[in-house]
């Protein structure tokens, strides 16, 4: 039997975890290992015989922790990561306990009903169509291409085509309109549906990096046959929001389909101060969004939400006659997988644990903390921001006064140097043909105390790269 040792390696890994999250406040945020170093602790030969799962922990620990980032610390503004916090980590370690394969609902009802439920409340915080259905997926880039394949399905029907029966070869074509800057992920998704990540016709953008609602009625305007529009909530350097009420109008005049990729901006809706951003985007077909961004779950979660619950079926059924069918909602026919984990609870129990008041207040602070950032850094003479800062994205240009490429090459040293240093995190970023700083508030630990440090440190290590130059 395994209870004695489960009970206690459970215990253990509980006062590990939360010595873990305790020392993050003051760890640097950085990984204190390189790529080769991690490696070569990993390095080993196939174990021959099993160990007790204490000394395995025990050694996981030590081999894994110094190639960590400190991904839950307070000042981690890399990328565009949540920090994944207690009540989602506390039903993630029941999920894992409960091991419920989660493809239909007769196996495992709590599962499916849970999912369908939180599906409802993710409608209800992000005010999209009640009707729509919502699938449980492992991120932003699998929630966009599930709704893309709903899409795609749909406007090949509408011509009297079944892709999922017929396939693509000899299909009308299928025209996909969307932003030049949109995120790096959709192309995958068009690259999956074998729509190709180049067959696409690209709107030109404004400065922030959002669709010229002129230009993009124009492209669309001149398109024929089965169209799919792909819009943006969120813009990945400027936090920008396409806009969706003229773009919503001039897709539905083409009787095209438009999904809305919200991977962190569609949380914006749940926050009174900052809904007007994503005004119109309710008029669109789909939308994806992430759970493990801003709603803090662990990852491998979000959601693919389709207005139309029965394209969205359609396109992602497996219709197995094995499998029992009837009225209960499965969930796999929502997502593109069939044994999976039960992504529903770890939901469930942030939107709990923050309640629609406290997911509100942390968009809102989030968004309030990235001004600060922004006004911090631009009080310095050669500092600029280069983005309108309307949510949590901020864009930053060192060196103003500099030649490009003298400016880029300092950039990036001083982005090395600020990781460096390890009193916070941020990343870097192509943008508008400049190198920048990318600063991404989006963690629920984050105090305005851990701004201003951070906006300190940001601006000590330019000072400091300048005058090494
Ligand atoms: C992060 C992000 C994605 C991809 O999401 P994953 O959860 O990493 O798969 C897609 N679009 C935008 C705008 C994003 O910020």
């Amino acid at each position: 039997m395994i209870s004695t040792e489960l009970r206690s390696v459970l215990h253990d890994i509980a006062d590990r975890a939360v010595a873990f999250r305790e020392s993050r406040g003051d760890a640097p945020h950085r990984p204190l290992c390189t790529y080769a170093e991690a490696q070569a602790a990993f390095a080993a030969d196939v174990p021959e015989r099993g160990v007790s799962i204490q000394s395995l922990v025990a050694e996981l620990e030590k081999l894994a922790e110094p190639g960590l980032a400190n991904m839950v610390g307070p000042r981690f503004f890399g990328w565009v990561i949540g920090a994944t916090e207690p009540a989602g980590m506390a039903a993630d370690w029941l999920t894992s306990a409960w091991a419920q394969n989660t493809g239909n609902a007769h196996a495992t009802p709590a599962a499916s009903a849970c999912e369908e439920m939180t599906g409802r409340w993710l409608l209800d915080l992000l005010d999209l169509p009640r009707q729509s259905s919502v699938g449980f997926v492992t991120g932003a880039t699998i929630a966009n291409f599930t709704c893309l394949a709903a899409a795609r399905g749909e406007v090949l029907r509408r011509v009297g085509w079944d892709v999922e029966a017929d396939g693509l070869f000899g299909a009308p074509p299928v025209h996909v309109v969307l932003g030049e800057e949109a995120h790096s992920t959709v192309f995958s998704g068009l690259r999956y549906l074998g729509l190709g990540a180049k067959r696409v016709v690209s709107v030109p953008v404004t400065e922030q990096g959002l669709m010229q609602p002129g230009a993009f009625a124009k492209a669309i305007a001149r398109l024929d046959g089965p169209i799919v529009a792909i819009a943006q909530a969120g813009h990945i350097n400027s936090g920008g929001f396409d806009p969706f009420q003229e773009i919503a109008e001039a897709t539905h005049a083409k009787g095209a389909w438009l999904h809305v990729d919200g991977a962190f901006g569609l949380w914006a809706r749940a926050c009174t101060d900052r809904a007007h951003l994503g005004r119109g985007l309710e008029l669109a077909d789909s939308w994806g969004v992430d759970g493990h961004k801003w709603l803090q779950t662990p990852h491998d979660s979000a959601y693919a939400i389709v207005r139309d619950a029965e394209a969205h079926r359609r396109a992602m059924l497996i219709a197995a006659s094995y499998l029992p069918e009837g009225k209960e909602r499965h969930p796999a026919d929502y997502a593109p997988e069939l044994s999976r984990r039960a992504r529903g609870f770890a939901t469930w129990a942030m939107i709990k644990s923050l309640g629609r008041e406290g997911i509100a207040s942390m968009v809102s602070r989030h968004c309030a903390q990235a001004r600060r950032m922004a006004e911090r850094l631009s009080a310095e003479a050669d500092i600029e921001i280069m983005n309108d800062v309307v949510l949590n994205q901020v864009a930053v240009r060192l060196g103003v006064d500099m030649e490009g490429t003298v400016a880029d090459a300092l950039t990036d040293r001083t982005i090395a140097r600020i990781q460096r240093d390890g009193v916070c995190f941020v990343g870097g970023a192509n943008w508008r043909g400049r190198q920048i700083v990318r600063v991404s508030v989006i963690s629920a630990n984050t105090t305005d105390a851990d701004i201003d440090r951070s906006a300190d440190a940001i601006i000590s290590a330019w000072r400091a790269e300048k005058h090494a130059n």
